[in-house]
């Protein structure tokens, strides 16, 4: 063997190599001892005592909570992260407990970052000294170098957040290299979509100060000769080709896809005649496109009905003519109607997820004739949602925002569909009771929705899967009896049920609780 075999070019990727560091475990923040998210009210309390108030108070208001206020999918700063990952010439540097960044790092190059995550590690004392802050402010100036980056990230997670890591006190650029520093909680960002809005704001709210401050880079591809539409929220590759092609007999011109992809186009996204929110929960970069003036449009171009009221307020926020949005509506609607009688889906559907297209998607299905019962999503509801709600309640679709795994397991369990599209959890128990389940995220929003190429894009998927259910009905009865939970398996003897000690564990985790409650009311 002369070299060794690979896959691909990902081990030639320029690392970033830290430096030995001499930590002691991170400090224990106690929570109730069930999991990373335990703990949330007291990480909270801390945070605010100790000066990040203010950013926890936008959080709440940007992100309302409840019914549930804990994250119940991955780490939130997943989503930051791999908005920040993706970004050419851009470092991304976090500061948290070794679990929480080994975790995100994992996760990110599991999704194929083919980047370095940088980390400050911290111990007890590097955190209460303030020490932890000067190894950041140390780390960024060792970065800074220009011929490699535009701009570094830096992003504290629970435990520095709590601590009131002043991120905020970094210089704004090192060597006209950008600074951003950003908290991302899980205890004030709910879901990992909601983090991806508090970098992309964070970032436009910078970018919009550069522009105020003088000339700005024009991007890369040159500045378009038509009113341009920013469309915020990632989405399939095809979906912006395909919304340029709508907007082109409107005599306008698709813009930049926020999250950007390079510095610069940050600029263009602002450079905008109007934003249209095809994600409706970027908040924080909303308030930046409406301080520069920008109209936000809501919803998405989806299915007949989504697309022909899209193109009509498209059409109002640029006041063009009636004549010429009805002309646009007349090129593509037809086709939308005729993709959508082609490859028609029948059946009862489930649908879940937290990634905030939940509704457009249940659009598109509805549209195709399938009998949506249940919507849930795990982002907030927000004014650019509202037409989307409304349009499914008018069809009888129980919608639910900010729904809890809890939430859809049980509009699953109680409509019992002929397909189940959720998160992880959902699918698994949708699977388990021999439903025929897909996931969300990879199955579903990974696939053009919009305009003609998203009609009839999940007719297949959707109707390969309900034609599934002879196959879980199968696999369901060769399961059957081999136990559940704690007594899965196939046992030769009968399970060592030992009810007695999990009384015992039952009454202390009610003390630890009794003992949390009289603290909060100390
Ligand atoms: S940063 Fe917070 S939410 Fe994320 S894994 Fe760590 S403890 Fe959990």
């Amino acid at each position: 063997m002369t070299g060794e075999v690979t896959y691909d070019t990902a081990a030639e990727a320029q690392v970033t190599e830290g430096s030995e560091t001499d930590t002691a475990p991170a400090p224990e923040i106690k929570g109730d001892g069930m999991g990373c998210h335990a703990g949330a009210a007291e990480m909270e309390a801390a945070a605010r005592a100790a000066g990040s108030s203010e950013i926890l108070d936008q959080y709440a208001k940007d992100y309302p909570q409840g019914p549930h206020d804990k994250p119940q999918s991955m780490c939130p700063a997943f989503g930051s992260l791999r908005v920040g990952l993706r970004m050419s010439r851009v470092a991304t540097v976090l500061s948290g407990s070794a679990c929480c960044v080994y975790g995100l790092t994992f996760v990110s190059h599991f999704y194929g970052a083919r980047r370095s995550v940088g980390y400050v590690p911290f111990n007890s004392e590097t955190l209460v000294t303030g020490k932890l802050f000067e190894d950041i402010r140390d780390s960024v100036h060792e970065l800074a170098d220009p011929d490699r980056y535009d701009a570094i990230v830096v992003t504290n997670l629970c435990v520095p957040t709590a601590s009131g890591v002043p991120l905020r006190l970094l210089p704004d650029e090192i060597n006209g290299v950008r600074i951003v520093g950003i908290d991302v909680p899980g205890f004030g960002v709910p879901t990992h979509a909601e983090a991806k809005d508090v970098l992309a704001g964070a970032m436009l709210n910078y970018a919009r100060k550069e522009v105020e401050a003088g000339p700005v880079q024009a991007p890369a591809s040159g500045k378009s000769d038509r009113p341009t539409v920013t469309l915020l929220g990632e989405m399939f590759p095809a979906d912006p080709m395909m919304i340029g092609r709508m907007l082109d007999p409107l005599g306008l011109a698709v813009g930049p896809v926020v999250p950007c992809r390079e510095w610069r186009e940050l600029y263009a996204a602002l450079d905008c005649g109007a934003v249209a929110a095809i994600h409706p929960f970027y908040t924080a970069a909303m308030r930046e496109f409406t301080a520069a003036g920008r109209p936000i449009v809501g919803s998405a171009p989806v299915g007949h009905d989504g697309t022909a009221e899209w193109l009509k307020n498209i059409g109002d926020a640029f006041g063009l003519p009636a004549e010429k949005v009805a002309a646009a509506q007349n090129a593509f609607l037809p086709a939308i109607r005729d993709a959508l009688a082609t490859t028609p889906i029948e059946g009862t559907i489930t649908l879940s997820g937290y990634e905030g297209s939940e509704l457009l998607v249940a659009r598109l299905l509805i549209e195709s004739g399938a009998d949506v019962a249940y919507v849930g999503s795990a982002c907030a509801k927000s004014p650019q949602s509202e037409a989307d709600r409304d349009w499914l309640e008018a069809k009888g679709v129980k919608v639910k925002f900010r729904a809890s795994l809890e939430d859809d397991c049980a509009a699953m369990e109680a409509v019992k569909p002929d397909l189940a599209i959720g998160t992880t959890p959902v699918v698994q128990k949708g699977k388990e009771l021999g439903i025929p389940s897909l996931y969300f995220t990879n199955l579903i929003s990974a696939r053009p929705l919009m305009g003609p190429a998203g009609a009839g894009s999940l007719a297949e998927v959707v109707n390969a899967a309900i034609a599934n259910k002879g196959r879980m009905d199968r696999m369901t009865e060769f399961f059957e009896g081999v136990g559940h939970g704690d007594t899965a398996g196939v046992w030769e003897g009968d399970p060592n049920l030992r009810p007695d000690f999990r009384a015992q564990h039952q009454k202390k985790l009610d003390k630890v609780a009794r003992a949390a409650k009289a603290q909060e009311m100390i």
